[in-house]
């Protein structure tokens, strides 16, 4: 949307108003696990830098929170290199910006695209790496080029195999997370301890996970789901991302199973509207609806931005205290 009262000079200041306040909201989230705002108000002043970003393209510059993945690492743990980027996702909020999307998608094709649609599983990205079939290495997305070494926590982690049903060597990617009761037996647990609150599931599993003392890991009853791969055709020898789901499967890794295939923008509709009305009832949090093109061999054709695939989508949830959300940040200029 452009703002006809910005000028270049007022969309500076802005742009440098937003990005201070971005920064510090994402070190307390990614890097301290503890925010002082939630999601929506985050996820507003983002989109406000979006907005200016796109009315004046001269202003972007490379430490933009919109050309960054996640945020540093913790000194005290060891770092892991990833052999390819762990990126984030682009998100869409209504329905008219998800089929925008899907059509510009569908026009780099001249068959029509079929869509895997996933749970937005509320947690942090983890990355695993098997070699024949044994657990080798874990690390979290940090800065989605280097991230945390948390091999011995993944451990104490039980839904996480540490052998799997084959002897192949490779890395797949999912998400820890948190269950709802978990989440609650840790902060009634807290709360006798005089012990802050985890603000919510997601940061109480990235707290949980990003421990010196994997025992505090043990404790928390963490848990995962599997959903990507590196080089999956040829490694685990599956075409689309339906198929990937099964053979993470029958690997004996931890999958959800409520993907579904759609054709269009109405199947998917129906999905995500279903898959809404049931949320409450999940036994884990979700953000949102992951749509993902589902022949794997077409991604490479639409590629990355230096942040998100252009093969995937986060369709979010609307925030549930909307009011809230508009201009947190006042200007000052
Ligand atoms: P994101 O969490 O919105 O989406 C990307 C991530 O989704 C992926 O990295 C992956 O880990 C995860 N994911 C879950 N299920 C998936 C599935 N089925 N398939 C693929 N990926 C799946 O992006 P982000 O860049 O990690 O974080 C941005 C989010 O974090 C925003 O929603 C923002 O509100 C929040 N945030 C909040 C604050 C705050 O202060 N409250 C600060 C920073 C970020």
């Amino acid at each position: 949307m452009t703002d006809e009262n910005l000028t270049l000079e007022t969309a500076k200041v802005r742009l440098e108003q937003l990005q201070t306040q971005l920064h510090q909201w994402a070190t307390e989230y990614y890097q301290n696990d503890n925010p002082s705002v939630e999601d929506h108000v985050y996820d507003a002043a983002y989109q406000e830098v979006v907005e200016i970003e796109d009315q004046f393209p001269s202003l972007i510059s490379p430490d933009s929170i919109t050309q960054q993945v996640g945020d540093q690492v913790k000194a005290e743990l060891s770092k892991v290199t990833h052999s390819v980027p762990m990126l984030s996702l682009g998100d869409v909020f209504s329905w008219g910006e998800l089929e925008v999307w899907m059509q510009g998608v569908q026009a780099q094709f001249s068959a029509p695209l079929d869509y895997n649609a996933e749970l937005k599983i509320d947690g942090l990205a983890i990355s695993l790496q098997y070699e024949n079939g044994k657990l080798v290495q874990a690390s979290t997305r940090g800065n989605g080029t280097i991230g945390e070494d948390v091999t011995s926590n993944v451990w104490q982690i039980q839904d996480i195999p540490h052998q799997l049903s084959e002897a192949i060597t490779v890395e797949v990617r999912g998400e820890i997370y948190m269950p709802k009761a978990a989440f609650l037996v840790l902060n009634e647990q807290r709360d006798r301890d005089g012990l802050a609150p985890f603000a919510n599931p997601r940061n109480a599993a990235a707290g949980s996970l990003r421990q010196l003392d994997s025992k505090i890991t043990k404790q928390r009853q963490l848990a995962g789901f599997i959903y990507q791969a590196v080089d999956p055709q040829n490694v685990l020898q599956v075409a689309t991302q339906a198929e990937l789901l099964q053979r993470f499967a029958e690997l004996g890794l931890p999958v959800n199973r409520d993907n579904q295939v759609v054709n269009d923008l109405a199947e998917l509709k129906t999905y995500i509207t279903n898959q809404t009305a049931r949320r409450d009832e999940l036994a884990y949090g979700i953000d949102g609806i992951v749509v993902k093109v589902n022949v794997l061999d077409l991604r490479s054709q639409l590629g990355n931005t230096v942040k998100v695939p252009r093969w995937a989508i986060a369709y979010k949830f609307p925030a549930e205290e909307k009011e809230t959300i508009l201009r947190e940040i006042e200007w000052t200029v």
